[in-house]
């Protein structure tokens, strides 16, 4: 008998397909369970067929023609002992109509339709009669595959597996009892060969005892091998970065002496969770969450000089260049009055300047360097490297798995910051091996946004508010991202730029976008700073970090066609000094649903918790982690928002089991992550 785990077949053709969708193993076979059934269990009289219901017909071929009017088609006339009907086929083999002739018995399914020649079905499955063509007593199981891979040979193989899989129960007894759940083995039964009785609603919805069971041991496997990821970074080894309390003349205290404000409460709560876990000799694995605005960058800075005060260095990585740049600025105002030494790296440098950075980073004479996430990634290597802070703006958790280069052993520290708050549920799931700290108090003196929403035929209106604006405050014009043509985004940009200098001359208006050179961008974004330019006609790439704080009106050109965290970031741009301020997203209808939805939720709120959630309410967890990017493995069956009890529960369970069921464990997850856990390294 076949062991668990084994592949269960060799490395023919129809394998490798088989592969393909995920089944290789006998327990993969097992765990493909059916999206949906189909009733093949009883036959109805034709007498009491309903018009656009399936159904089944047992009966006898009256009459068989191939007919040309109004097409070329193949009629079966059939009847039973209620009635008749006639079967209609546009596409056929000359071969059945031989074989399904006058006299013979067939079974036919399919969707009744009353039609051009009375009540009909149009292709129905047709299965021959013979002597033992007794129903099936079971629902027929339809299962998810490609081309090539008939449903039969799934189902064959499925039993296969029944058959040779020796299926133990890895849950303990006391578990199952506890929460009521069916024996494993049943649940599988019952799932692939539904008895005819069971509630075709109770396993189509998934409520089905069945459905539980196999629901949550899908979160308990992923609770257990989030577990075990934790277990083996806490093995792992990096620099401890020990101190509390900052000791006299360290970079830590001389920085928060001369910061021109004190730390929030949220803030000194933070920063003391992170020092607790710099000071432990393995890798932190932290995420700090805060609002647009909520001051994660000195938190950042106070971390990056903790390494520093330590002799390591520390590396900040941002998304974009543009964003790298500002937390560089900043950053660089903040930290070399001190002393410390500053690299910068991006995209944009020359090759004999990066050449320069890559070597002071090298060497270890750079203490802090700032970059963008891919080139520091790819192209680094560091003398020391204690910390690294990755800026994900409206992602989270992602870059978590990124791969720095470890030396001599030991690895860094790793801080993510995110504006996006994780939702209780994905926290518990998916990010379960994250620390969580959160900034849940903004600094004083914000205030709240006011947030508008009006069709693009009122622009000109709009536009009169911004005249009106620049005499007292300064505004951002935002043109939307379009994705597939970078070329047609700058026309937009240009095109708005253009129409807005005109109109509004001889107020200055400036614009900014992806393309322009890093140099004349941060000349424009000065002239922005320092005021001289009132109008600020931008793309998104002032989404991230862009910290104006006299900007106070922001004009949204094409809202709908935002995300609703790329709304939430953008917002954020402004309600950053003490005046007003006021956010318009201008729309083109008609809206579709999620559009509308998405624009209600933004005037309606300004909290970025509960933006989030119907963010991911609206788009699903895949998307909404960017799956793809991530390399999550997301859960097939579990669906987060009904299954949340089971959530809970399925941490519980994976507590107890890795501490009293060390066999159970390993059990549980050979069935559910064989070959897979690499989704989930952390
Ligand atoms: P974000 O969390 O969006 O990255 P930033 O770190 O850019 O926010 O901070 C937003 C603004 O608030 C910056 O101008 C920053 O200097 C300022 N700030 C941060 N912390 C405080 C504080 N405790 N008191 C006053 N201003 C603060
Ligand atoms: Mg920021």
């Amino acid at each position: 008998m076949p062991t668990a785990g084994k592949p269960a077949l060799n490395a023919s053709p129809i394998n490798l397909k088989l592969a393909k969708l995920g089944l290789r193993r006998q327990e993969d076979f097992l765990l493909h369970l059916p999206i949906r059934y189909e009733d093949e269990t009883t036959v109805t009289p034709i007498a009491d067929l309903i018009p656009g219901e399936q159904a089944q017909i047992e009966v006898e071929v009256v009459h068989s023609e191939v007919t040309y009017r109004p097409r070329r088609q193949m009629i079966l006339r059939v009847q039973d002992h209620s009635g008749e009907l006639v079967l209609r086929f546009i596409n056929f083999y000359g071969s059945q109509l031989k074989a399904w002739g006058a006299g013979s018995h067939i079974r036919a399914r399919g969707e009744v339709r009353g039609g051009f020649f009375g009540t009909e079905m149009v292709h129905p499955q047709i299965k021959k009669l013979g002597e033992q063509s007794s129903l099936p007593t079971t629902l027929t199981p339809v299962y998810s595959t490609m081309a090539g891979v008939p449903q039969t040979l799934i189902r064959r193989a499925i039993d296969k597996a029944f058959s040779r899989l020796e299926i133990e129960d890895y849950l303990p007894p006391e578990w199952m009892k506890r929460l009521e759940l069916w024996p494993l083995r049943q649940s599988l039964e019952t799932l692939h060969h539904p008895p005819q009785e069971i509630k075709a609603l109770s396993l189509q919805d998934r409520s089905h005892p069945a459905w539980q069971r196999i629901k949550f041991d899908e979160l308990l496997a992923q609770q257990l091998s989030l577990r075990k990821a934790t277990q083996a970074r806490r093995a792992r080894v990096a620099p401890i970065l020990q101190g509390s309390t900052a000791p006299a003349g360290s970079f830590v205290k001389k920085f928060l002496q001369i910061l021109p404000f004190e730390l929030t409460t949220a803030q000194q709560r933070v920063w003391k969770e992170i020092l607790g876990d710099l000071k432990q000799a393995y890798p932190m694995h932290r995420l700090l969450q805060g609002d647009v605005g909520s001051g994660k960058t000195v938190i950042a800075a106070l971390a990056c000089l903790q390494a520093i005060d330590h002799n390591y260095q520390a590396v900040l990585m941002a998304p974009t260049e543009i964003l790298a740049e500002q937390h560089f600025r900043k950053i660089a105002d903040w930290l070399t009055p001190l002393g410390i030494r500053v690299a910068w790296l991006t995209g944009s440098l020359k090759k004999s300047e990066k050449t320069k950075a890559q070597q002071v980073i090298a060497e270890g004479s750079a203490q802090l360097i700032i970059g963008t996430h891919a080139l520091i990634q790819e192209k680094v290597s560091f003398a020391q490297l204690g910390l690294a802070v990755i800026d994900e703006q409206h992602r989270f958790g992602v870059s978590q798995r990124l791969h720095l280069r470890k030396q001599g052993g030991v690895e860094p520290h790793i801080l993510t910051m995110s504006a996006t708050p994780i939702p209780r549920t994905l926290a518990m799931t998916y990010f379960a091996d994250l620390e969580v700290s959160v900034i849940d108090e903004l600094p004083p003196g914000r205030s709240p946004i006011l947030t508008k929403v009006v069709t693009h035929s009122r622009k000109a209106e709009v536009i009169e508010r911004v005249r009106a604006w620049t005499y007292t405050g300064q505004v951002y014009w935002v043109v939307p991202l379009i994705e597939e043509s970078e070329t047609l985004e700058l026309q937009n940009a240009l095109d708005a730029y253009a129409e807005l200098t005109s109109v509004l001359a001889p107020i200055p208006v400036g614009l900014i976008h992806g393309r322009m050179p890093a140099a004349e961008k941060q000349a424009v974004m000065d002239a922005f700073i320092g005021g001289t330019i009132r109008v600020l006609v931008a793309t998104t790439v002032i989404e991230v970090g862009v910290d104006v704080p006299s900007a106070s009106l922001m004009i949204i050109e094409h809202a709908e066609r935002f995300g609703l965290a790329q709304l939430h970031q953008l917002r954020g741009r402004v309600g950053r000094g003490t005046a007003q301020s006021v956010c318009v997203l201008m729309y083109s209808p008609p809206l579709s649903q999620t559009a509308r939805e998405r624009l209600k939720t933004m005037r309606l709120s300004s909290d970025g918790f509960e933006i989030s959630r119907k963010d991911l309410q609206l788009r699903g967890p895949g998307e909404f982690l960017g799956a793809r990017q991530s390399g999550l493995a997301l859960l097939r069956f579990a669906d987060l928002d009904i299954d949340t009890k089971w959530v809970e529960l399925a941490r519980q369970c994976a507590q107890d089991l890795l501490t009293h069921h060390a066999s159970h464990v390993e059990a549980c997850l050979k069935w559910w992550m064989g070959g897979r856990e690499e989704y989930l390294k952390a």
